[in-house]
């Protein structure tokens, strides 16, 4: 295992909630360290092309509804294996089927407003990082 940088999103259901602290703690109590944070109301093209690799899926516009609804939290998480890490602590994207105890199944409204968003592997954890951060951001 190395130490590792993925990329977070605690997006506008949460934030709404006034869960991002919460949220923190599941992924500090998990092993991951915040190294950068900036809390963002995400413009609808920053959205758009955020989630490019989905607007072929038939949820696109509503997904960018969704992430343009509300201020957001962009962060960089650093650990042993980050990646996967944060995406156990998170649960699977439909809250139904997350395991008890992860962010999505204690938080998350339905399988679109879902709470958390992180990267996928280690090429889109680099992309979705240097779109939203300069390297002089992230201080670990
Ligand atoms: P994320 O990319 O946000 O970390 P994920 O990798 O678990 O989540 P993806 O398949 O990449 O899930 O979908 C991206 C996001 O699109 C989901 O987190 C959710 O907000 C939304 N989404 C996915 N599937 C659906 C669906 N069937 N209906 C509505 N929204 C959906
Ligand atoms: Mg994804």
């Amino acid at each position: 295992m190395a130490l590792e940088r993925t990329f977070s999103i605690i997006k506008p259901d949460a934030t709404r909630r006034n869960l991002t602290g919460k949220i923190v703690a599941k992924l500090e109590e998990g092993g991951l360290r915040v190294v950068a944070s900036r809390r963002i109301h995400m413009a609808r093209r920053q959205a758009e092309a955020f989630y490019a690799v989905h607007k072929e899926r038939p949820f696109f516009g509503e997904l960018v509804d969704f992430m343009v609804s509300g201020p957001v939290v962009v962060q960089v998480l650093e650990g042993e294996d980050a990646i996967a890490r944060n995406r156990e602590i998170m649960g699977a994207t439909d809250p139904k089927k997350a395991a008890p105890g992860t962010i999505r199944a204690e938080f998350a409204e339905s399988i679109g407003e879902n709470s958390v968003h992180g990267s996928d592997g280690p090429e889109t954890a680099k992309e979705e990082i240097a779109y939203f951060f300069a390297g002089s951001d992230i201080v670990g």
